[in-house]
């Protein structure tokens, strides 16, 4: 099998979807994946050896570029003395370290193996320490696959929510309330209704998974004083933006402190790594300290720890973040420019290292606004970045990434591929 699409006819007659993941699939922009067989700095190659710019860095634990070779050397090492114990290990206080120094909000901490089994596990916590149920997310969040996540708005912001996917329990979803992200006046509301009965609120402080969404300014500041005053745990869900956007993720960016913090990502720098934690209080009712149950086999493990302790190195040296910051701003206009020329309605958003494209006038700042955008423009114009070796996300609703090693002369080659891919999404159009 050396072909992607010889590869993807196997994979589908196994996997669902050919994938273990799906927004890989390509489903929404048509076509069929290819497979890689490598990866390295900016760049991937696929099995038939075609290469590829990546701006998704592995949905963004890839920071330093792929392959860095002191991650690398990191876990070669760490292999070295075993793949597992089961036992504490001294990789772990490590890390925890390392986290509670770089973002002090995060008091104590428990490392889990996913995105999703931190919020799953924060989740629990606030409720258990609030003896209360109720859960409140934004339209356009994504919190990985627990099925309290999985649940949409109701017919408005004060009804009960519904699954968005099959398999979630109605009774289960009745106690997720869905608010629309960047409208502070909408929480007001709702905590005014029902503020004793919410146990958490969970943000994305940088929407990352409706595409790139900063928050408006006052709406962080906002959720977090409603959630002081009613008794709720404020969770920010920095799976995506901790120590991408900043040393100490989006709470130090805009200066907000949460009281439990979700993490993921570049933690594992590229193995299966989550965490969450907070304020000392509320995670000593964690077992066994308190009462509150979550346990992992593989937690910890110290593989995973030693890449992720490489990868905390290299993104907490001095002067890491603002080349990313250059790079992304510099590539966000370059676009914004191309499609200006090529006449094609276009905006871009960005934070450091993490930005947004939006076939659409603009701005965008808005769930609504952003699934406004037109698709069918973005897919043309993914498949005419890919036919020249540009790998962007395979969806108009996910955020792009840049590393370390995407410089000058990479965004250079992004756009001279972005300019003619912007002549023919007009074309198609007109
Ligand atoms: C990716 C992501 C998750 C889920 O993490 P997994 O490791 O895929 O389970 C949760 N929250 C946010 C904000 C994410 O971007």
């Amino acid at each position: 099998m050396s072909s992607n699409h010889e590869l993807f006819q196997h994979a589908s007659e196994r996997l669902p979807g050919g994938v273990n993941s799906p927004v890989r699939a390509f489903k929404s922009v048509g076509g069929e994946p290819f497979f890689t067989a490598r990866a390295e700095g900016a760049y991937l190659w696929d099995v038939e050896g075609k290469r590829y710019l990546d701006y998704v860095g592995s949905w963004g634990p890839m920071i330093a570029g792929h392959n860095h070779p002191m991650v690398r050397a990191a876990v070669e090492r760490a292999i070295g003395n075993g793949l597992s114990f089961g036992t504490p290990c001294a990789a772990e206080v490590t890390m925890a370290e390392a986290i509670t120094r770089l973002m002090p909000s995060i008091e104590m901490l428990r490392m889990v193996n996913s995105g999703t089994e931190a919020t799953m596990a924060a989740v629990r916590l606030a409720r258990g320490a609030t003896h209360r149920d109720i859960v409140v997310k934004f339209e356009g969040g994504y919190h990985g696959v627990g099925d309290s996540f999985l649940v949409k708005a109701g017919s408005g912001a004060l009804t009960f929510g519904v699954p968005s996917s099959p398999g979630v329990p109605k009774a289960l979803a009745d106690l997720t309330l869905t608010l629309p992200y960047n409208d502070a006046d909408a929480a007001r509301v709702l905590f005014a209704e029902r503020g004793d009965r919410i146990a958490c609120v969970i943000v994305e402080p940088i929407a990352g998974n409706m595409n790139c969404i900063p928050p408006h300014a006052g709406f962080l500041e906002a959720l977090r004083e409603l959630c002081s005053a009613h008794g709720a745990i404020l969770i920010f869900d920095e799976v995506m933006t901790g120590f991408r956007v900043a040393p100490g993720g989006a709470q130090q960016l805009y200066g907000i402190t949460p009281d439990l913090t979700t993490l993921g990502k570049i933690i594992g720098g590229g193995m299966p790594v989550g965490a969450y934690g907070g304020r000392r209080d509320l995670m000593q009712q964690i077992a066994p300290a308190g009462p509150i149950y979550q346990a992992g086999t593989l937690s910890g493990n110290p593989v995973a720890m030693a890449a992720g302790l490489a990868m905390l190195e290299l993104v907490s040296a001095p002067g890491f973040h603002a080349p990313l910051e250059q790079r992304t701003a510099m590539l966000c206009a370059g676009l914004e420019q191309a499609a200006s020329a090529a006449g094609v309605a276009f905006t871009t958003n960005h934070v450091p290292g993490m930005f947004g494209l939006f076939f659409s006038v603009g701005p965008v700042r808005s769930y609504a606004q952003a699934t406004a955008c037109d698709v069918a423009a973005f897919r043309c114009f993914f498949h005419a970045m890919l036919e020249r070796g540009v790998y962007l996300a395979p969806s108009a609703f996910e955020a792009g990434f840049i590393s370390a090693a995407h410089g000058e002369n990479e965004i250079e080659t992004t756009l001279q591929a972005a300019r003619e891919s912007f002549r023919i999404v007009a074309k198609a159009a007109a």
